[in-house]
């Protein structure tokens, strides 16, 4: 690599780690932190909190913990990771959509109706949201039930301190499986509507896909991963993962494992036995556990103790591995 490469690798790193804070699409865009500001400031004064409200939410445990600064190296390191990824998946994302619409077609022909484009901006909409959050409703599932990937997903869940950049504590395996099962959703479903549609899927059919990322980001999604207490009505938390459901996957109680391991809706979670909901659970305090959350509090101990306690899954207890 030449001086020049690595000063353009660099600044291109440093761009992505920035987005996190200017991009729409991303869950901690300084408009949704607002956001979730002010619903914080909500469930403040509804608790009837003791303590002013700035040092309710800039608590120096929760922003400046070890477990903090685990969060914010591996987004640094994860920004960098990705640069390799971004280019090859969006072409394979291309051409799993291209190759789907030329399956169809040379099974079945011409589709004998055609969506109109308002048609196609709602269903293409429902069924890629829908569709993506039951896949990772089943990718996150896997990894907690199975052994070898639960050492890679532990770090998620090694945060003994939330903030909402924590929702990005992950293992650069686990970002690698998250962005494959994203590319072959949006693969596959865009090549079926391209197909159904007669090719109306251009650039502004995201529009409504953002849309709905939009509603759940500004919905306090930024709570979720921080020791602000919202709940949802209790009906609505059948449909819809609340802040504290979430947080309650992260609790350290084995009573809690394994459950709400949905993103956006938690209907998966009902339909599959797995849901908590918040009047259900009164405290919780996360992480793994006191025993192994010393493991875990130093970013090259999150990243290398997969490894390491999978070597031993292999070599110690072969049966456990699979
Ligand atoms: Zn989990
Ligand atoms: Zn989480």
């Amino acid at each position: 690599m030449e001086y020049k490469e690595i000063i353009a690798f660099l600044n291109d790193g440093l761009q992505l780690v920035i987005n996190y804070l200017t991009s729409p699409g991303k869950r901690t865009y300084f408009l949704y932190l607002i956001s979730s500001l002010l619903l914080a400031a909500y469930v403040f004064y509804r608790s009837n909190r003791k303590g002013s409200f700035l040092n309710y939410i800039l608590n120096k445990k929760v922003w400046l913990s070890k477990s903090a600064f685990v969060d914010y190296s591996l987004i640094i390191f994860n920004s960098f990771f990705k640069l390799a990824l971004i280019a090859p998946f969006l072409l394979f994302g291309l051409k799993l959509a291209f190759n789907t619409n030329d399956f169809l077609l040379s099974h079945f022909g011409y589709a004998s109706f055609s969506l109109s484009t308002a048609q196609t901006l709602i269903l293409y909409t429902i069924s890629l949201s829908v569709l993506n959050d039951f896949m990772t409703y089943v990718v996150h599932l896997i990894f907690h039930k199975v052994p070898f990937l639960w050492e890679f997903h532990k770090i998620h869940h090694s945060a003994t301190s939330m903030n909402p950049f924590t929702q990005y504590r992950l293992h650069p395996i686990e970002l690698l499986a998250n962005n494959i099962k994203g590319i072959l959703v949006f693969g596959v479903t865009t090549g079926i509507f391209d197909y159904l549609s007669d090719h109306q899927i251009s650039k502004w059919t995201f529009l409504g896909v953002n849309v709905f990322s939009f509603a759940f980001y500004a919905w306090g999604a930024n709570l979720r991963h921080s020791h602000v207490r919202l709940k949802f009505f209790n009906f609505l938390e059948y449909i819809f993962i609340s802040p504290v459901q979430h947080q309650v996957h992260h609790s350290d109680n084995p009573k809690h494992f394994d459950k709400n391991l949905g993103s956006r809706l938690a209907i998966w979670d009902w339909m599959f036995g797995t849901l908590i909901r918040s009047n259900q659970v009164e405290k919780v305090t996360f992480g793994l556990g006191k025993e192994d959350n010393k493991n875990y509090n130093s970013f090259l101990k999150n990243l290398w103790m997969p490894f390491k306690n999978i070597y031993k899954l292999l070599f110690e207890r072969k049966s456990k591995v699979l």
